[in-house]
């Protein structure tokens, strides 16, 4: 989710400015050159066989943890009169847990979501046996925490599967610009039903939690699922146009409805659809992927060609850098939300409300490039969003630095206000710690959750980057993704990978930096130049250790200055905790300056600072040009004056004889 846009919106700068004439000039043009493989086409023409997958065909049979994976068949009837669905989900439910289960939790998340005029809600009618539908299974459901749990008939062994299934009825908001609403009229041509999180949603098992049935939360993307295999099957009235996470592997008509069979081919972790009889569809191929866009007329002057043009350059370098995405589909939705976008397995969302944003192609981008990072952050490799909610956030924000420096060479051009800027002041600002590695719970607003997972978790990345280097860096994500593609990763999974291609530990990096809730705030504790040794020592503490759990370490340049301000040291060192640095001289220093450039991350108590400084105290021994002028010149100045006035004296003696 893009969920910082709409604070991002108030703040408008002379940088976007810049960034539109340069954007629309250069790139709008050049890159409608690139499409040359653009099509048109109805949703029909969008099927077409993906030959790349055909070699992939067997790839991942294996779940996550070693054993089988769930299977679901999703089966519904949309009703659009009523922003409604009938529906039945077949649970072929694996146990992949070293735990037995007498029953198991299911998410039911649309009456936690926003409205206006009509809550949602998730009516389960009954639970039936799979292989036989006359026996009932006894299920509770909790409206408090949205959810329902299933008793089964026998103990669920580790390693088994158990199937049935559930019959529902969902209704979504009606109104509201949450993950699921319907919204829009007909008379305009602009309404759209979104359907996300509107099915009984299979809670996730761990080793931390046990089970995790975590209502719908407002803060962050609460969301965790284990990877499964979908089949999702939708009737939807004949005028509608349907856009639906999987290849649509079989259409028909059936009286006035349409039936619609989707298969994501490969595992994933949810599935969603929406539904409008105005979306404009356009389609192409992007290395065999069928890469839809789905919107409103009303933003055809937006959408058209760029919108498409986003997710080809989205795709192709997120599948070149991080690896191989595996589907044989990804659309780009318009939605109405309140957010600048949201990610589902093969499918996103794209706020309808960025065509009022000024500049909304530079947000179009942005969004469309951050939903499609979390196709790799998120969905292919997936994290607890209650706990590690950080980790896919500061992934997809750190992808999107990454993009623009490949397409616009410049890491910056989509940071409006610079991560390091917001991040060095956000104490001074709003006096909050921002630990990143914490779960939602645990952020005490939801700007400050923002601020760790959107802002400062991809600055730390990006130090990460420049610490290791580039390569080490980008090597490091590849081999994370082909470790934990189809699985839950932790952030020590993160720096496992990263470790294993810097060949050595980094724990001297993640502890304190994704674990403390301060910044560092560094200090000159003292600068001593000892004369008569020519040692200058200075010692350089960080005022917030007593606050921190781990000890920081950064490379910062330090700066040494005589007395007319010439520098006469200039180095990059290690400042760890507290840290002396000892150089030897034989100008004696005056001043001695750290500086805060770009990749030193510190807490500032003003936007402005960009160093600290601290005046040097000379020891053991007068500064020699001191003594010189102000004591010695006076007697050498009388001795040369003495000592001419007798040479004068002499001379003229021997001129007088
Ligand atoms: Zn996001």
């Amino acid at each position: 989710m893009v969920l910082c846009l709409v604070k991002f919106m108030k703040k408008t700068y002379c940088m976007l400015i810049i960034g539109i004439v340069f954007y629309s000039c250069i790139f709008g043009f050049s890159q409608i050159g690139s499409l040359s493989n653009l099509y048109k086409s109805s949703q029909e023409s969008s099927i077409s066989p993906n030959k790349n997958l055909e070699n992939l065909k067997n790839f991942p049979k294996e779940s996550s943890n070693g054993g089988d994976l769930s299977h679901y068949n999703l089966s519904i009837i949309f009703d659009n009169s009523t922003s409604s669905v009938e529906g039945n989900l077949t649970v072929d439910f694996y146990n992949n847990d070293p735990v037995n289960f007498t029953k198991l939790p299911f998410h039911i998340y649309l009456s936690g979501m926003s409205y206006i005029t009509r809550l949602g809600k998730v009516e389960i009618l009954n639970v039936t046996k799979l292989d036989n539908p006359n026996i009932a299974l006894v299920y509770d459901v909790y409206p408090a925490n949205q959810t329902m749990w299933v008793y089964l008939d026998t103990i669920l062994n580790s390693s088994q599967r158990v199937q049935f299934v559930i019959s529902f009825n969902s209704t979504i908001p009606d109104g509201g610009i949450d993950r699921s609403n319907s919204h829009g009229d007909d008379y305009d041509e602009s309404r759209i039903y979104k359907f996300a999180g509107f099915y009984p949603m299979p809670c996730v098992y761990d080793s931390f939690d046990g089970w995790n049935t975590d209502p719908y939360l407002h803060i962050g993307d609460p969301f965790y699922y284990d990877m499964a295999y979908y089949n999702f099957f939708i009737e939807a009235p004949n005028d509608f146009v349907i856009a639906a996470t999987g290849k649509l592997e079989e259409k028909f008509n059936k009286g006035v409805n349409i039936f619609y069979h989707f298969d994501p081919s490969y595992p994933v972790r949810e599935v969603t659809f929406s539904a409008s009889k105005w979306f404009l569809v356009e389609s192409t191929l992007v290395n065999g992927v069928n890469l839809s866009t789905y919107y409103l007329p009303k933003s055809q002057v937006n959408w058209e060609i760029n919108a498409l043009n986003y997710g080809i350059k989205s795709l192709t370098l997120f599948n070149d850098t991080f690896g191989v995405y595996p589907y044989p589909t990804f659309n780009i939705v318009e939605e109405y939300t309140e957010y600048g976008g949201m990610e589902y397995p093969c499918q996103v969302y794209i706020a309808e409300d960025v065509d009022s944003w000024y500049n909304p192609l530079y947000w179009l981008e942005y969004i469309i490039a951050h939903e499609t990072a979390h196709q790799w952050w998120y969905n292919l490799i997936g994290n607890d969003e209650v706990d590690w909610g950080f980790l896919d956030e500061g992934l997809a924000c750190w992808t999107v630095i990454y993009y623009g420096e490949i397409y616009y060479g410049d890491g910056l051009y989509f940071q409006y206000i610079p991560y390091i800027d917001e991040v060095r002041n956000y104490y001074a600002s709003e006096g909050l710690p921002s630990r990143i590695n914490a779960s939602v719970y645990e952020a005490v607003n939801e700007d400050n959750y923002v601020f760790t997972a959107y802002y400062k978790a991809p600055l730390i990345l990006e130090k990460l980057r420049i610490t290791i280097g580039n390569s080490n860096f980008i090597s490091g994500l590849r081999l994370f993704f082909e470790q934990k593609i189809y699985k839950i990763a932790l952030l020590s999974d993160l720096q496992q990978a990263m470790e294993d291609i810097y060949g050595m530990s980094l724990d001297w990096f993640f502890f304190p930096w994704f674990d403390n809730p301060y910044l560092p705030k560094y200090n000159f504790l003292s600068c001593v130049y000892n004369a008569s040794e020519n040692i200058l020592e200075i010692t350089i503490n960080d005022l917030n250790e007593p606050l921190n759990n781990y000890g920081y370490s950064q490379q910062i340049r330090l700066n040494i200055y005589d007395k007319s301000d010439s520098i006469i040291y200039s180095e990059i060192v290690w400042i760890n905790s507290t840290t002396l640095i000892s150089i030897p001289t034989t100008i004696t220093p005056s001043k001695a300056r750290l500086l805060y450039t770009s990749s030193v991350i510190v807490q500032l108590e003003s936007p402005d600072i960009y160093y600290i400084e601290s005046q040097i105290q000379i020891v053991n021994g007068e500064d020699k040009e001191k003594i010189i002028s102000g004591f010695f010149m006076p007697i050498i100045v009388i001795i040369s004056v003495i000592t001419l006035t007798l040479l004068i004296f002499k001379k003229l003696n021997k001129l007088e004889r």
